[in-house]
């Protein structure tokens, strides 16, 4: 398929959208993002990078990063991490506590944040250096430089209430094995990591191999891969995560930066960032580019 072009157009279908979303403004460092950023870039599963728009800047992945922990934590840790987290998709936004108490402290599934805690806990028990564990593997999948963004990881732990209390919460069912301020670090840590729609397209490959990473060994088994693509549609989107299947019909993960990967499996991995959010928190032009792209091509799980 003629890939450049293909996203070319569906940029030019998200144009029209790029002033209709709100730019995070509760983490303050992300406040200042300009949103008529658009990038978009599309790296199929023999590593070829076709891109468009600012896809080689980057941006704040936020929680696609939850995306790299859950599959790293998986692969070292293998299923046992379901007995502390389920599989559900939530219905409720990203932040909330209510499920919490509820299910004895087992969170809903591992995209949301309560969720996400027990998973950066898990890869820190099981590597030693979450945050570090997530910035190798994203620099090992696309051969950039990637760190965290100082900046925005200090801005979000500044105004870090709400995640402070989920943690607190989770600790108080023992549902944390590490103490709440080295899980809150490494979480917020691997949430400013900076890296661009190339880099991230790359390090999503593995999803659109069944499980085999860059340099041909294999990271998850096919098993492992067809259920985190699962769990990535289902609940990779907050509680949009309906709407996205309706619209884009692919697995996805989004971020509060605008950022949002999704996977083609067998095709590639794509990756979109524009920072304008929906009420969900999904990047407004970058759902409309994904539509159109799906749109246009079939190509989409559906
Ligand atoms: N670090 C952000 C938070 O915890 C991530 C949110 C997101 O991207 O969904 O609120």
């Amino acid at each position: 398929m003629p890939y450049q072009r293909l996203i070319a157009d569906a940029m030019a279908a998200a144009v029209p959208h790029l002033h209709r979303g709100r730019v995070a403004d509760y983490i303050p460092a992300l406040a200042a993002a300009d949103p008529s950023s658009f990038g978009m870039a599309l790296a199929t599963v023999d590593g070829e990078v076709h891109g468009v728009g600012d896809f080689e800047r980057a941006f704040s992945i936020q929680s696609i990063s939850k995306l790299f922990t859950l599959t790293l934590t998986l692969a070292l840790g293998g299923d046992g991490l379901w007995e502390r987290v389920g599989r559900e998709p939530s219905g409720t936004p990203f932040n909330s506590l209510v499920q919490l108490e509820f299910e004895d402290g087992v969170p809903r599934n591992p995209f949301i944040n309560a969720g996400a805690l027990v998973v950066t806990d898990r890869l820190h028990s099981l590597t030693g250096d979450a945050a570090e564990t997530v910035r190798e593997f994203l620099r090992a999948e696309s051969g950039a430089v990637i760190g965290t963004d100082a900046e925005v990881a200090v801005s979000e732990a500044g105004h870090g209430h709400r995640n402070s209390a989920l943690a607190h919460f989770l600790a108080s069912y023992g549902n944390l094995e590490n103490p709440v301020a080295t899980v809150l670090d490494h979480y917020y840590a691997h949430c400013a990591i900076a890296a661009s729609c190339r880099d991230l397209a790359l390090a999503g490959g593995f999803l659109a191999r069944h499980g085999v990473r860059a340099d041909g060994t294999r990271l998850l088994t096919r098993s492992e891969a067809k259920r985190v693509n699962a769990v990535m549609l289902t609940c990779g989107t907050y509680d949009a995560a309906g709407e996205f299947a309706y619209r884009v019909g692919l697995p996805g993960k989004s971020g509060v930066g605008g950022g949002i990967l999704a996977v083609l499996p067998g095709v590639g991995a794509i990756c979109v960032w524009s920072p304008g959010l929906d009420a969900q928190g999904n990047s407004v032009a970058g759902v409309a580019a994904l539509d159109a792209f799906t749109t246009a091509t079939g190509l989409s799980v559906f």
